[in-house]
């Protein structure tokens, strides 16, 4: 085993030794840079997946990288037992960037989700949680009864009894659902794997007013459009909403798994000691990693760049002139080119020509680069897809 092991064997040793979830493309990733990947083989590619939304910061940003390192040598985990600078610094900061009081720590997406889920119900006391169709909230049993797409859930019944789902944009559907136990609504701001799906422009603000008077609680899960990804640090800022609870994870340790819950003051003050925990939740190295990350997003001004390039990116593609393409839509540098095809075949292609793409919800292209992909770069990536697109 080590470096000298190719590409085949270790594919090989994967469809041995790991359960088969995923549907993997045939490279063997090794390292990266920036915007860009290599393979194991040195070919190299544009990342316009960034680890599905991930890497807002690029590869191996080298403040993370020493970040990471230092605090590996100090402290790597010491469990919720214990006080640490790490833990109470990263909260105070996303306090500090969002219009939220109080932070819970987690270790994904589907965690934060899960323990907002939780919080909700115990702040109201209410057991009815509203959702989107066409959603994405995770895939433990909680996040997943939260999810609007039935491919994910089918088979894994029963579910956790207790949601509730409305087509995704219709207020008239949310009015309707709502009853005297519903204890929240959430929303994905927009829909990331259903398609990069963008609600009407007043869509949250008449949901955030119906919420209110109905005095039930607003989560949005920002875990794909959080920090920067949309063009503002948070995609409630584009729809001037403030949410009572947030769920983050994806981009928040700039790759280093974590994931939080941020609510305000008197939502948060319902969980009591022992009403939610995690062992590795919070821990120092995925805080100092998810501190320096955040950081690097707001010293390098990466929600305005999102903006910028993404609207650049947008233009650009919009200007392809291919009959398969049906739409063009999102913002900032998360975008999604809706085709009338399937696009699986599509994203081999790209690969070939050395660029990552994504495609979900079977025929839409989801472009979610690292936030600090350079012009030449998306124009690159533009002339492979026309280049692609072309023969389609
Ligand atoms: C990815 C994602 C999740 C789940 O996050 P994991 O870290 O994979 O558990 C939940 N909600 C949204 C909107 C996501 O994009």
């Amino acid at each position: 085993m080590g470096e000298s092991m190719k590409a085949s064997e270790i594919m090989e040793l994967e469809r041995k030794y790991i359960m088969n979830t995923y549907s993997r493309y045939p490279i063997v990733l090794s390292h990266g840079k920036g915007c860009k990947v290599w393979d194991i083989d040195g070919n190299e590619y544009i990342d316009c997946f960034a680890g599905i939304a991930v890497n807002n910061i690029g590869h191996a940003h080298p403040k993370l990288v020493l970040t990471i390192c230092h605090q590996a040598q100090k402290l790597i985990h010491c469990s919720n037992f214990y006080y640490t600078r790490e833990q109470v610094e990263l909260a105070e900061l996303l306090t500090k960037i969002s219009s939220l009081d109080k932070v819970f720590f987690a270790n994904s997406g589907t965690e934060a989700n899960e323990g907002a889920i939780k919080l909700a119900r115990k702040y109201t006391g209410k057991k009815e949680i509203i959702a989107a169709k066409n959603s994405f909230h995770g895939r433990t049993l909680g996040a997943l009864s939260a999810t609007g797409q039935k491919k994910y859930k089918k088979e894994f019944e029963p579910l956790t009894p207790g949601f509730k789902h409305v087509p995704f944009g219709d207020i008239d559907a949310m009015a309707e659902a709502i009853t005297s136990d519903t204890a929240a609504v959430i929303l994905e701001p927009i829909q990331g794997e259903g398609g990069v799906v963008v609600p009407p422009k007043d869509y949250l603000k008449q949901v955030r007013e119906l919420t209110e008077d109905n005095d039930i609680l607003l989560i949005l899960d920002e875990i794909q459009t959080g920090f920067g990804r949309t063009g503002e640090m948070f995609a409630s800022e584009l729809f001037g909403v403030e949410a009572d609870i947030v769920t983050l994870a994806k981009a928040m340790g700039g790759g280093f798994p974590i994931g939080a819950i941020l609510a305000r003051e008197d939502v948060a003050s319902a969980f009591k000691p022992g009403d939610h925990g995690s062992t590795f939740g919070g821990n120092p190295l995925a805080c100092a990693a998810a501190k320096t990350s955040i950081e690097i997003i707001i010293e390098e001004n990466l929600p305005k760049r999102s903006k910028k390039l993404g609207k650049y990116f947008k233009e650009k593609l919009k200007k392809l002139e291919h009959e398969i393409i049906e739409d063009v839509r999102g913002h900032g540098l998360m975008i999604g080119v809706e085709l009338s095809k399937k696009c699986d075949s599509i994203v081999l292609d790209a690969l070939k020509k050395g660029v990552l793409l994504n495609c979900t919800a079977e025929n839409v292209i989801r472009l979610v680069p690292p936030l600090i992909i350079k012009k030449e770069e998306i124009d690159k990536v533009v002339e492979v897809l026309d280049d692609i697109l072309a023969k389609k």
